[in-house]
């Protein structure tokens, strides 16, 4: 039976970090401390399609925590788990044919790796407190301002990119927290505001989506827009990706906190073969079958198909080789999926030429959708008139 609190709290610690915790701190169950910006965000509407953030319940669970079928919750355990650090952010649309994915999304889905780690540290607990202990584990899973947790139990602080900056261990690392009906010593929250006058993340930002109050205009964010984007993405979006494929770490890259911190992580989260510049030519060739046996347990997989090979679609027009003109040709005449041949037909209008040209008048004879039929005949204009730019087509 466990006596000392200080001493449980050490153990639970080492524990922690022989999962592969890097950051751990303690939190009592109060109210997040930025409820009201979260509600002023939803009211707002930048959420984007991210409904199930607006739902009522959702919203009356974020309150309080102990209202996330935890009543009893004494205290919350928050940890954090890095990942590899990405190379530095440069300007411009990345290597010739090449995509980038988010840095976290390169290895096995963190959905997967970190729940059995939580309850591997659910089970050292109990057998340190010597009692059964009524836990409830979160990963980016449930209704939890994880921010304000992570803030509260003295991890860091909530940036102007708004990711969680931790002293000494910038950005790279994934939240978790574990709900317990046990007190145990919360720490000091992390009070100080460190990101004083810079402001690297707001001006990297390529769609200034960043807002004031340290929150982001989703709808505008490519992260939003690659991973939770299922549909058109908005034309004025699409020129500003740049070569990214899924996610986007920009505004961590740019951050000096992230300069200086450890290149230790979790091994299981380090890149898979061909990750983080997949070739995009190979990826728009990717069946049904090809893609979910290459993204099994990858965070890549919430994009689902279509919406990856959309993104690798705007990547390649972005790039404007004419290298890549019959890969967007064959897409054309040969891929069901209508998302994807809507962004192929802006990739051709963008890199432009006669051969685009041919190819666009030979797609817009066979198309049937309507609303890829607008984008062929966008993207013929500003083949035939370089430099126009005509209005959204219809989605
Ligand atoms: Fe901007 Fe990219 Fe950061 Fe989103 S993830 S806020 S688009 S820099
Ligand atoms: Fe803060 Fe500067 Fe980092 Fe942005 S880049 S999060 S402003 S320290």
């Amino acid at each position: 039976m466990w006596t000392d609190p200080g001493s449980l709290k050490n153990d639970l610690q080492a524990e922690a970090q022989r999962l592969g915790f890097s950051l751990f701190g303690v939190t009592a169950p109060v109210a997040p401390p930025h409820f009201a910006v979260f509600e002023d965000w939803l009211s707002a509407g930048r959420q984007g399609e991210m409904r199930y953030l607006a739902s009522a319940k959702a919203r009356f669970l974020r309150a309080d925590p102990r209202r996330i079928m935890m009543p009893s919750c004494q205290s919350i355990l928050v940890l954090g788990m890095r990942y590899p650090r990405p190379a530095p952010y440069r300007a411009g649309t990345g290597e010739p044919g090449r995509g980038r994915v988010a840095a976290y999304a390169c290895g096995e889905d963190y959905h997967l790796v970190i729940p059995p780690r939580l309850a591997e540290l659910a089970e050292r607990l109990e057998t340190i407190a010597g009692r059964p202990v009524a836990c409830r584990s979160y990963t980016d899973t449930g209704a939890i301002l994880e921010h304000d947790y992570a803030q509260l139990a003295g991890l860091g602080w909530t940036a102007k990119n708004t990711c969680l900056i931790s002293p000494g261990q910038g950005s790279y690392f994934l939240l978790a927290e574990l709900l317990v009906d046990l007190e145990i010593q919360p720490d000091p929250p992390f009070i100080p505001e460190r990101c004083g006058t810079c402001r690297r993340c707001i001006e990297a930002c390529p769609t200034h989506c960043i807002l004031s109050n340290r929150t982001l205009d989703a709808p505008r964010c490519i992260s939003y827009q690659t991973i939770e984007n299922k549909g058109v993405i908005p034309l004025e979006i699409r020129s500003q990706m740049g070569n990214l494929v899924f996610g986007c770490d920009i505004c961590q890259q740019v951050c000096p906190w992230n300069h200086f911190a450890p290149d230790e992580n979790e091994p299981l989260f380090n890149p898979r073969p061909g990750l983080p510049e997949p070739v995009l030519r190979e990826e728009l060739h990717l069946s049904q079958a090809d893609f979910s046996r290459r993204f099994k347990n990858s965070p890549i997989k919430r994009a689902r198909r279509a919406g990856y090979l959309r993104n690798v679609a705007v990547a390649l027009g972005n790039q404007r080789d004419p290298a890549a003109l019959p890969d967007l040709a064959w897409i054309m005449e040969n891929e069901p999926e209508v998302i994807v041949r809507a962004h192929a037909a802006w990739a051709m209008g963008e890199i432009g030429g006669s051969s685009a040209a041919k190819m666009l008048d030979q797609a817009s004879k066979e198309e049937e959708d309507p609303g890829v039929s607008a984008e062929i005949n966008l993207a013929r204009q500003r083949v035939s008139f370089p430099g126009s730019h005509p209005g959204s087509p219809a989605s």
